[in-house]
């Protein structure tokens, strides 16, 4: 018997088990694949408010039979464009130091992805996050790094701290007083994810992170599996929130595995929400730990659900799109 073998052996795995398992593992990508058609595609479902806006101009290029992957990134723009959003893009909140610094990505149904964070000066950011998808091997970039290639591919560079967010930043600096703040403004990161008409998933995420955050910090929303998770045989998850809380647990990519291996995408927005709170409920400020999960299976299923009351999404199908109260775990 082979060292190897001898060792397996030992552990008490049978031979048969050794053959079983890479068949079991080649059939769990597929096996969400032929679930019977809870919604009919073209749909969209989106964070907050803001995502009215957005799943308006995504659901234009998904009903005249355009690609998910467009949908995902062409409507988020409207609200990075939005100077009267705070919290993505143009007019976001600055960091501690009266700076605006963006974090975005998208992901398509093949599994390809992109990400940029800690992106100064670029109203776009979800466009460079996509650039970096399809025209570099990477899949995250960073800071300086990620403006000189956004300047490469002819982004242009502009001022992204309003008067208003600077009068904002000012007064704040007054005290320079750091306090989390639950459903801020109602309306954070934009999280959208769609599915077209020919069944194929894509999703994006956009945020001007929190409001006075460290500078230097970077959010859940570049990061691959915390803020944005895809699989085009599966589902697609997203997140807004306190990112820290989704770093630590991977939720969006938490919650595709769940509908992976069954679930609906309800209960599995709220497995991930369960997890962080029985993981970090005892922390000193959990009475701030707001966390929303979005979901939306290959099928049209779709799911939203959060920590704490505030959160709302924006779902459009069925020629409808309308805001929506998530539903929520602390009740009390
Ligand atoms: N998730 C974002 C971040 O932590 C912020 C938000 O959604 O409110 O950067």
């Amino acid at each position: 018997m082979s060292t190897r073998r001898k060792f397996l052996h030992k552990l008490g795995f049978a031979s048969v088990a050794l053959v079983a398992a890479p068949k079991l593992f080649a059939s769990l990508p597929t096996e969400k694949t032929n679930l019977p058609i809870v919604n009919a595609p073209p749909i969209i479902i989106s964070t907050w408010s803001h995502g009215i806006a957005a799943n308006e101009d995504g659901m234009k290029i998904l009903n005249s039979g355009g690609k998910a992957l467009d949908a995902v990134e062409k409507a988020v723009w409207v609200v990075e464009a939005d100077e009267n959003n705070h919290s993505v893009g143009l007019g976001g909140y600055p960091d501690a130091t009266g700076r605006v610094t963006l974090d975005a990505s998208i992901m398509d149904h093949l599994g390809n992805a992109g990400s940029v964070c800690y992106l100064e000066e670029i109203m776009h950011p979800i466009s460079v996050a996509r650039k970096v998808m399809e025209e570099t091997p990477h899949v995250l970039l960073a800071g300086s790094g990620a403006l000189d290639f956004a300047l490469q591919k002819g982004f242009q560079r502009q001022n992204l701290l309003t008067p208003e967010m600077e009068i904002a930043w000012k007064k704040w600096a007054e005290t320079s007083e750091y306090k989390p703040i639950v459903n801020f403004e109602s309306h954070d990161t934009i999280g959208l994810l769609a599915l077209d008409k020919n069944g194929h998933l894509a999703g994006s995420c956009t945020t001007s992170g929190m409001p006075f955050k460290l500078p230097g910090r970077v959010g859940d929303s570049p990061i691959i599996g915390a803020g944005l998770f895809v699989d085009g045989e599966v589902g697609a998850a997203t997140a807004t929130g306190m990112g820290e809380l989704m770093m630590k647990t991977l939720g969006s990519f938490l919650i595709v595995e769940l509908m992976r291996n069954g679930h609906s995408a309800q209960e599995a927005c709220e497995m991930a929400v369960k997890r962080i709170w029985e993981r970090y409920k005892n922390e000193k400020e959990s009475r701030y730990f707001q966390v929303g999960y979005l979901a939306l299976g290959k099928n049209g299923d779709y799911g939203a659900y959060s920590i704490l009351p505030g959160f709302q999404y924006a779902l459009a199908m069925n020629a409808e799109n309308k805001l929506i109260d998530s539903d929520w775990l602390i009740k009390k």
